[in-house]
């Protein structure tokens, strides 16, 4: 099961099917391999949010260059992804959490980002009039905004598909091994092999890293949203809260989508998440809080989808440092759908070139060595990798 590949991909989520796509674009055979579907988990189910606002510092050169993208994807791969340039807003609800965003903004200031802009109440309310008047201000980021996620996902595996990339859908990948020069994935179907293998396996991806003995100090949990019945439009961007959980959008249609990393059940070994009703009823309440007059709307649907969770709170997005020829781009922590367009390059980058144009290192996959959450007593799969 050959066909040429020069690298299999284990995993077809957004960051596999980006990754299939940049590669493909580079004039290389891609062949990704999908348990289930594509987009069937995080990267199907997920908020949409674009959200450059709040990221951790390490993750901003890339969440800006991947904004900028997002607002020209139909250039890149036909499509828009479904792409609402509406803007988000993190709303601070006391003096206190007014005073955490100002201490935000200046410290990205300090290190010369000015994407986020502190907001007072007036400027708040006069973006979104229809917010309760306890609020006191917030953040506002004019350029993020909201995308589809399947719609999105899908895109991209066509345009990958368009320039030749292959994708196997119900093809697990139960073990990874390196003989020679290449790498081999066995599933139930067969084994694949190619010179190069990327791991882009969200919440499974740590079990394959464990087999190159590269242990990861990460989780899967289920992160549930809820969608609202149809409701005349009251709400331009999307928002966020500071001193609580919050992920909140109106689409076109009247819907509105709410979450915000909140946490239901991850059931990894059965391939799916389960919604927890008790804890969506807190955050239908922050809802409320927010937006009164949505008391008494009805809720439509309520889901869940899997995602990876790494301790420090950061992916995994780095060669192996323990085998030839392996990339690996995972572990997003509940905000990768915004950084899927950059990270496919980045992957793409590090598998042709050995380094990646944008600084990594906080994405390290031997990190956790230092963190006092090494294995020792894996040895190198072969001589250590070019980085
Ligand atoms: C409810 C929810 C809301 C979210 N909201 C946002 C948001 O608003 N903004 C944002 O930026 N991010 C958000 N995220 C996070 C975002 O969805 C993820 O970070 C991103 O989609 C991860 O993409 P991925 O390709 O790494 O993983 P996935 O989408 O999980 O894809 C991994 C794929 O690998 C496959 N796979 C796993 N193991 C194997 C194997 N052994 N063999 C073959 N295939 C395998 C899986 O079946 C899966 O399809 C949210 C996530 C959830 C769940």
């Amino acid at each position: 099961m050959n066909d040429a590949t020069e690298v299999l991909i284990v995993g077809g989520g957004l960051h596999g099917s980006s990754s299939a796509f940049h590669l493909a674009r580079r004039g290389v055979r891609a062949t990704v391999l999908e348990a289930d579907y594509v987009g069937r988990h995080a990267s199907g189910v997920n908020a949409g949010g674009v959200r450059t606002l709040g990221r951790p510092l390490p993750e901003i050169p890339l969440a800006l260059l991947s904004r900028e993208i997002w607002h020209n994807l139909a250039d890149l791969i036909g499509d828009n992804g479904g792409f609402v340039p509406s803007g988000q807003i993190k709303i601070a609800e006391s003096e206190a959490e007014l005073d955490q965003c100002r201490a935000r903004v200046a410290l990205l200031e300090a290190q010369g980002f000015t994407h986020e802009r502190v907001i007072d109440r007036d400027t708040l309310r006069a973006l979104e009039p229809a917010l309760a008047p306890h609020v006191t201000g917030g953040i506002f980021v004019e350029r993020d905004g909201y995308a589809l996620p399947y719609r999105t996902t899908t895109a991209f595996r066509l345009a990958a598909q368009r320039l030749g990339a292959r994708f196997h859908e119900g093809t697990p990948v139960t073990r990874i091994e390196r003989r020679g020069q290449q790498w081999f994935a066995h599933t139930p179907t067969g084994t694949f092999s190619a010179p190069h293998l990327v791991v882009t396996a969200g919440a499974w991806a740590a079990d394959l890293a464990r087999q190159v003995g590269e242990p990861v100090p990460a989780h899967p949990e289920g992160l549930m949203l809820m969608v609202t019945h149809r409701v005349a439009p009251f709400c331009r961007a999307t928002l966020g809260a500071t001193g609580r959980p919050l992920s909140f959008k109106q689409f076109d249609n009247g819907t509105v989508v709410i979450g915000g990393k909140l946490i239901g059940i991850a059931d990894l070994a059965g391939r799916h998440g389960e919604v927890d009703f008790a804890r969506l009823v807190r955050s239908a309440q922050t809802v409320t809080d927010l937006f009164p007059h949505l008391r008494d709307l009805g809720i439509n649907r309520a889901w869940a989808g899997v995602e990876a969770f790494i301790d420090d709170e950061l992916p995994v997005l780095s060669r192996s440092r323990r085998a030839d020829n392996l990339t690996y781009s995972f572990g997003y922590c509940g905000s990768g759908f915004q950084l899927g367009p950059i990270c496919g390059r980045l992957v793409a980058e590090l598998v042709l070139d050995g380094h990646a144009s944008l600084p990594l290192d906080a994405f390290a996959i031997d990190r956790f060595e230092h963190a006092g959450h090494s294995d020792a007593t894996h040895a190198p799969v072969t001589a250590t990798a070019s980085h």
